[in-house]
């Protein structure tokens, strides 16, 4: 059994203190996330989290991508589609996972163990645009989407090939929610995972009673999804883990809704049953979602009890 994060992690943005950051904060390339990106790692590698995020301290999941990708523009925090969506204009998130992967090696004193390592993390294609409005170009948002995951395609490869992650992790958490056309939705998931060097995850939030006999079927080697925060995933799971196939599961097991420390017996209780189900070697722990909404020291202990009960069974 490993362990691992869905991606956001508490982050406050520092400002300039030495000399250096002061003239660097002069010319405006001050970076006052970079001391956050440092502390979520060092947090995660301290709680015993085996593959890493960067802790995605940025911003929000989707501007964060549509920023930099031609054809969609922000209005009041809003992602608003206004012409042919094309490769973004620059590397997304590659500084700040280099960054991050650097600090996991001075961590382990040059030498990142086996087994331990750091993903990529994007967010989809279906919850981009589905987040987004249409304004012009695009009369459905099936066409945007396809379009979108070979902008995003162009951020992955470039992941893999300049910081070498464990995965790729891909966030669609509105594939639960009933919205969503699944076949396109399965398409645009296939864009990415053409030629993928690495092995492809996809995280889903919410409530997967409807969804989940499409959604196993995506292909994908890691299915990520919550199953601390409700009552009713677990027996999804349970009824239906053969459509699996040999996909592994990432299993939320810490409540992310919750800014409380959750009870070591209902982590242990909700992993063996986990193991029970598909199996130990087929299992990733993490929590249900992104912890970027809980105070820091909660979102450590949660993944510090996470790795006890990880250890206590691997
Ligand atoms: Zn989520």
């Amino acid at each position: 059994m490993r362990s691992t994060v869905v991606g956001s992690f508490p982050a406050e943005e520092s400002s300039p203190s030495n000399f250096k950051d002061k003239l660097l904060n002069t010319f405006g390339s001050y970076d006052p996330f970079k001391e956050a990106i440092k502390a979520s790692v060092i947090a995660q590698l301290d709680a015993g989290v085996d593959i890493i995020s960067d802790g995605q301290v940025r911003g929000d999941m989707v501007s964060i991508f549509t920023k930099y990708i031609p054809g969609m523009k922000i209005e009041d925090g809003n992602t608003v589609i206004v012409s042919k969506i094309r490769n973004p204009t620059q590397e997304i998130s590659i500084n700040d996972m280099k960054y991050a992967k650097k600090v996991m090696k001075e961590y382990f004193n040059g030498n990142i163990p086996e087994g331990k390592g750091i993903k990529g993390i994007i967010t989809g294609p279906n919850t981009i645009v589905h987040s987004s409005r249409i304004q012009s170009f695009y009369k459905n948002k099936e066409d945007a989407i396809i379009d979108l995951a070979h902008s995003l395609k162009f951020e992955v490869d470039a992941i893999v090939k300049k910081v070498d992650p464990v995965y790729i992790q891909v966030d669609e958490p509105f594939l639960s929610t009933g919205m969503v056309d699944m076949k396109v939705a399965k398409e645009a998931i296939d864009i990415i995972h053409d030629g993928l060097e690495v092995p492809l995850g996809m995280h889903v939030c919410g409530l997967l009673n409807d969804a989940f006999k499409d959604i196993a079927k995506f292909n994908v080697d890691i299915l990520d999804m919550e199953f601390a925060g409700n009552n009713v995933n677990l027996g999804v799971l349970e009824k239906n883990a053969s459509l699996l196939g040999d996909k592994k599961v990432g299993f939320g097991c810490v409540d992310s809704s919750v800014n409380e420390v959750d009870d070591i017996k209902d982590i242990e209780n909700l992993v063996l049953k986990a193991i029970e189900i598909v199996g130990k070697d087929n299992l990733i722990l993490d929590p249900d979602c992104g912890l970027r909404r809980a105070p820091k020291d909660v979102a450590f202990e949660k993944l510090r009890l996470m790795n006890e009960i990880k250890d206590k069974y691997s």
